[in-house]
């Protein structure tokens, strides 16, 4: 059953509907159902699409396709607001535990937060935008890592970037 969208999607979604669920597909077939290159059924399968078995030709189960894809979909759909993780284990969004981030400086313009999802507590990893930080800021706590010595950043005013006036904790609108 396909669940309507409110926006439309950016990216491809796949007839799920026309998997028969008792049916067994090869990969060439996968590929013409959802008209993808046959190198993404291989990377589907490395990614958790389960075979039937070991043996050649691979077959997939429609029913493990549909479940997989639907799967898919699903964590595609879910956007992630500012202050929010996409939690792999949970797959969903999550609020960092405590609402903790640390943060670290990956390039100039990307810092790298690590949170611990506040459900499971599997670890997760956001990259966010220097410009978009503020308001990152104004949500959870970011604590740059010890480590990180973010004073030798290009940009003197990196380290204040992470520690942003919170006084305006107003839920902005995602991008
Ligand atoms: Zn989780």
């Amino acid at each position: 059953m396909l669940t309507p969208i409110k926006k439309p999607a950016r990216r491809r979604r796949y007839p799920v509907n026309r998997i028969k669920q008792s049916s067994s597909y090869d990969p060439g077939e996968i590929a013409k159902l959802f008209g993808v290159h046959r190198n993404t059924v291989r990377h589907w399968l490395k990614d958790g699409l389960k075979a039937i078995d070991d043996r050649r030709p691979i077959l997939v189960h429609g029913a493990a396709l549909k479940a997989f894809i639907s799967e898919k979909q699903r964590a595609r759909r879910q956007k992630c607001a500012p202050g929010e993780f996409f939690c792999f284990r949970c797959r969903a969004p999550r609020k960092p535990w405590g609402n903790i981030a640390d943060a670290s400086w990956h390039t100039d313009k990307i810092a790298k937060l690590t949170g611990l999802c506040c459900v499971c507590d599997t670890a997760m990893h956001r990259s966010v935008r220097r410009a978009d930080l503020p308001k990152f800021a104004a949500l959870i706590d970011i604590q740059p890592m010890a480590s990180e010595r973010l004073r030798d950043s290009p940009n003197a005013s990196a380290n204040s970037d992470f520690n942003k006036d919170r006084s305006h904790v107003q839920d902005q609108p995602a991008e």
